[in-house]
């Protein structure tokens, strides 16, 4: 497992973070990067929302480290991600990394991804049947690198994500423990980067939310939900023989 943070969190002395192993649907980080690249292949072929498969240049899937304690949820390409092929660039992605960087942890150790994966027509907002289309791709990325964090940016990654709609502003800086693909992981949702492009007192908020990350990252993982439990089955009784089919056949010893 990798350790997100420059500072503030220290390993112990097998190299995992205070709180114990994360129990990894798939534990070898080989097997991991294969999965996460065949859950890639899958998304780019995906069509399920014919406007978006007609008008994108290309399915943004997630990238950043595959061994990361920590992911990030932004909501929709942009331009520059439709073009490049990677969530979350531009100034948004610098002022992210740089309030990170803060709070000691290393930007290159995140797995970073979008709600949807396909950049809307003119930059539209998603539509509430796309997000939960869309919801499948962000489950599998959440089960395949199995952070202890989430970490949503804005309204419409934090709804996805908590699947409650509420504004951000009422619910930014609040942890709580949500099951995401058969797994319990703290989410944490914070105002939009964008936001914070022009506005110093968002910024503000944001810089104060995200000085949280490395202590959420260092307590132990959520008690996990108990898997269910199928009780062996009971023995079937002797089936009596039936007196109607009278003695069994000379030589024959009753086996069948
Ligand atoms: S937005 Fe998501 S569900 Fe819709 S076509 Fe793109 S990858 Fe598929």
């Amino acid at each position: 497992m990798r350790n997100t943070c420059l500072a503030g969190v220290s390993p112990t002395v097998d190299g995992d973070p205070p709180g114990g192993r994360y129990d990894r649907r798939v534990s070898s980080p080989d097997e991991r990067r294969d999965a996460i690249a065949q859950a890639a292949a899958r998304a780019r072929g995906c069509g399920r929302c014919p406007q978006l498969a007609a008008t994108r240049t290309q399915v943004v899937f997630g990238s950043g480290d595959p061994d990361a304690d920590l992911l990030v949820v932004a909501d929709a390409p942009g331009r520059e991600e439709d073009e490049r092929g990677v969530s979350l660039l531009g100034r948004p992605r610098r002022v992210l990394d740089e309030l990170l960087r803060e709070t000691g942890i290393d930007p290159a150790a995140v797995w970073t991804t979008t709600a949807l994966l396909c950049r809307p027509p003119d930059n539209r907002d998603p539509a509430p049947a796309e997000l939960e289309r869309c919801r499948a791709h962000l489950l599998a990325q959440v089960e395949l690198v199995a952070p202890r964090v989430v970490c949503t940016l804005g309204t419409v990654a934090t709804r996805v994500v908590r699947g409650v709609a509420e504004p951000i502003l009422r619910v930014h800086g609040r942890t709580e423990v949500v099951e995401l693909a058969g797994r319990r992981v703290r989410v944490l949702p914070v105002l939009h980067p964008a936001a914070a492009l022009y506005r110093p007192q968002t910024l503000e908020l944001l810089r104060r939310d995200l000085a949280r990350l490395p202590g959420l990252l260092a307590l132990p993982v959520p008690e996990q939900p108990r898997p269910v439990v199928v009780p062996p089955a009971a023995p079937l009784p002797p089936v009596a023989p039936d007196p109607a089919a009278g003695p069994p056949p000379d030589g024959q010893l009753g086996l069948f």
